[in-house]
C-alpha cells in the first residue's frame, strides 16, 4: 500500500478528524511561506508585538509591507489543498480546521466560519488593539498612503493593528480553547504544510497523539516531529490531497 492509499484509509476509519494547516498550504495559492527559500523571512525581520506598540516608525514598516504584499493575498484564490478540506468538513468527517494561516482562504473555499480555528487572527482586516472594533482596510490604506497616516480608533483612540498575532503579542484566548479541546476530542489528526517551530501552535499534534489520536504529518520538508507522526508523507498537498479526496 503506498502512502496516499494509507492516508485514504486511515481518513476512512477516522470519526472525527482535525486539520491543522500552515502557510505551505497556501503556497500552491501564491502566498510564499516564511520558511522556504524565496519565504517572506529570507526578506523581512519579523516586527514584535511590543516594538509595534512602542514606536510609530515599526508601525508605519508594518503598514508598508502589509500594503506592499497585499495584492498578493487579495488575488490569491482557495487551491485544491483548500478544497479537500472543505470536502471532508461538509461530509462530516472533519470538526475543525484549526490554521495558523491569516489569509481568509479556508473561509473561502466553503469552510464555515465556525468550522475554522484561527490561532494567528487574520490580516484581511484590522482591529482597534483596545476596544476591539473591526476595520477595513482600504481606507486605512488610502490615508497611509496619500497622508502618511497611521490608523487610530474613530471611537477610543487605540492602535489599529491587522487583526493578526505578531510575535511576543498573547494568543487568543478563546481559539486556543476551542484548538485544544478539538483536538482531543480527534481520532486523526492531520498537519498540512506547516514547519511546526511556532509555539505554542506547534504543540497540538502532540496534544492529539497523547490523547490516543492518530497522528499524520504532510508537509515538502522534513518537520521536528516526524519521527512522532504514524503517517508522514513529505509532498505537495494539492496533488496528495487531490488524489486522497478525489477533488480537483
Ligand atoms: P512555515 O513557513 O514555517 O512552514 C511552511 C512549511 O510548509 C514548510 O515546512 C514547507 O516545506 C511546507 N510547504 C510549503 N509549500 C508546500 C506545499 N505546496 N506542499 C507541502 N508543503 C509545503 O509556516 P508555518 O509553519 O505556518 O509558520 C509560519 C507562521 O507564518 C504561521 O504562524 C503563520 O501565521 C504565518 N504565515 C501565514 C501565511 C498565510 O496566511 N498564508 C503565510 C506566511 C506565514
Ligand atoms: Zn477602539
Amino acid at each position: 500500500m503506498d502512502d496516499i492509499e494509507r492516508l485514504h484509509e486511515m481518513i476512512a476509519g477516522a470519526t472525527r478528524m482535525v486539520a491543522f494547516t500552515g502557510a505551505g498550504i497556501s503556497t500552491e495559492s501564491g502566498i510564499p511561506d516564511f520558511r522556504s527559500p524565496g519565504g517572506i523571512w529570507t526578506k523581512y525581520q519579523p516586527i514584535y508585538f511590543d516594538d509595534f506598540m512602542s514606536s510609530d516608525e515599526m508601525r508605519r514598516e508594518a503598514w508598508r509591507r502589509k500594503f506592499a504584499t497585499d495584492a498578493t493575498m487579495q488575488q490569491a484564490e482557495p487551491n485544491a489543498g483548500h478544497r479537500a478540506l472543505a470536502k471532508l468538513v461538509e461530509q462530516g468527517k472533519m470538526t475543525a480546521i484549526i490554521t495558523q494561516n491569516i489569509d481568509g482562504l479556508h473561509q473561502r473555499s466553503g469552510v464555515p466560519d465556525q468550522k475554522i480555528i484561527e490561532l494567528h487572527g487574520n490580516t484581511t482586516y484590522a482591529t482597534c488593539l483596545d476596544c476591539g472594533q473591526r476595520y477595513e482596510l482600504a481606507p486605512i490604506r488610502k490615508a497611509f498612503e496619500g497622508k502618511g497616516e497611521l490608523p487610530i480608533c474613530e471611537k477610543c483612540d487605540g492602535i489599529l493593528k491587522t487583526a493578526t498575532i505578531s510575535f511576543g503579542q498573547a494568543m487568543p484566548e478563546i481559539q486556543m480553547a476551542r484548538a485544544q479541546d478539538e483536538t482531543m476530542g480527534c481520532d486523526l489528526f492531520i498537519v498540512l504544510g506547516s514547519s511546526l517551530v511556532v509555539y505554542p501552535a506547534a504543540g497540538f499534534p502532540q496534544i492529539a497523539r497523547r490523547k490516543g489520536a492518530k497522528l499524520v504529518i504532510l508537509n515538502r520538508d522534513p518537520t521536528d516531529q516526524d519521527d512522532k507522526a504514524d503517517l508522514v508523507i513529505h509532498g505537495e498537498i494539492g496533488p496528495t490531497m487531490s488524489r486522497v479526496v478525489g477533488v480537483n
